[in-house]
């Protein structure tokens, strides 16, 4: 049975920059009417190259200031020094976020997190430009160590080496695994930063619905192709406004017992499977000891690169014959051929 009412969507919204106050009031005020309760707007722009527009700084604040007041909205801005961090909480910010290119960098990230000790404001800390876990993960514990409650995260993509039509490549695994690690703490998207261009920002937040995400930061100007940054990805409150509508919001959990007793006889499928899997990864791992006894008493090298890369050829293959996608089955079949390596040198000594 359908349950009726949709979970509650948590949307921040707000331009890429502050420019000027009237293009945050006019943004904001757009935004309220869309039942949005969270406005930001960068003050201090973190940019790529010198010479472009580096944000209005700290003259923004009492901005940002007459928007809470007008609108009631709550605000917030980007921090990334500890200069920031003592301005945002002078200026009474109702929270601020760490950008990807401060997550990336421990000892501002440390200085920051000091400057906050004893607010207890809300950070949002984003992922790093570099798709390393361990760097966002750990910013997150620095903020919690200097006392701060109320951290979140915030995913806005990655660069990668690779080609991606967005912006910032999702990772979206990179996401789920911090997510397992920071079960409690709120998990943000960011599909702005992601995407790059307005035209991928709706698939990029029903994706990031349909993985469970707590609530989206969208970029939102009142007039998108004269913004001053990121003019490109921004929506103005009217194409926000539709976006919202389309969205599909996922509900964390159902008492719903149709629902219930389906969920679990599949998770049991999936039990079953995953022990068959270990199984079979016992086995091979047993054959690959085999082997590597057999090289060593013919005096062979165990990595054979030739033999691998016809092995996942042929993987890959018949993945797209079973309809896997072959670079999962690949990334899959690396992992299990790097501890197939490590075993066979244990089966030489
Ligand atoms: C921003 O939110 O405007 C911003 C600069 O984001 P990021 O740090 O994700 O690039
Ligand atoms: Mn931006």
């Amino acid at each position: 049975m359908e349950e009726s009412s949709q979970p509650v969507p948590y949307v921040i919204a707000g331009p890429c920059s502050a420019e000027s106050p009237r293009q945050l009031l006019e943004t904001a005020r757009a935004l309220k009417a869309l039942g949005i309760g969270v406005f930001r707007a960068g003050l201090w722009k973190p940019r790529t190259h010198p010479g472009g527009f580096e944000g209005v700084g700290a003259e923004g604040l009492a901005w940002l200031q007459a928007v809470r007041r007008e609108t009631g909205m709550k605000i917030c801005t980007e921090v990334g020094s500890a200069a920031h961090a003592e301005a945002c909480i002078a200026a009474g910010l109702d929270m601020v976020w760490i950008g990807a290119r401060t997550t990336a960098n421990p000892f501002l990230v440390q200085e920051i997190a000091e400057a906050f000790r004893g607010s207890d404001i809300p950070v949002m800390v984003k992922n790093p430009v570099s798709p390393d876990l361990e760097l966002w993960a750990g910013a997150i514990e620095r903020f919690f160590s200097c006392g701060l409650t109320k951290v979140s995260a915030i995913h806005r993509g990655f660069t990668t080496p690779y080609p991606s039509p967005y912006r910032n490549a999702p990772l979206w695994e990179l996401g789920v695994r911090l997510r397992l690690q920071f079960p409690d703490i709120p998990f943000i998207v960011d599909p702005s930063h992601m995407a790059g261009d307005k035209s991928y920002i709706k698939e990029l937040s029903q994706k990031a619905l349909d993985l469970g995400a707590d609530g989206l930061m969208i970029e939102s100007h009142y007039a998108p192709d004269a913004a001053k940054s990121d003019s490109a990805q921004q929506l103005s409150p009217e194409q926000l406004g539709q976006l919202l509508e389309e969205l599909s919001w996922r509900r964390a959990d159902s008492n719903d017992e149709w629902y219930l007793s389906r969920l679990e006889s599949l998770r049991s499928e999936i039990d079953h499977i995953d022990s068959s899997i270990l199984s079979l990864l016992a086995e091979r791992m047993e054959v690959s000891r085999e082997i590597g006894r057999l090289k060593a008493e013919h005096n062979i090298s165990i990595l054979q690169t030739g033999r691998w890369e016809a092995v996942l050829c042929s993987l890959r293959k018949a993945a797209s014959e079973t309809g896997l996608d072959p670079s999962m089955v690949e990334k899959i079949f690396n992992v299990v051929h790097d501890y197939s390596v490590l075993e066979q040198e244990k089966g030489k000594d």
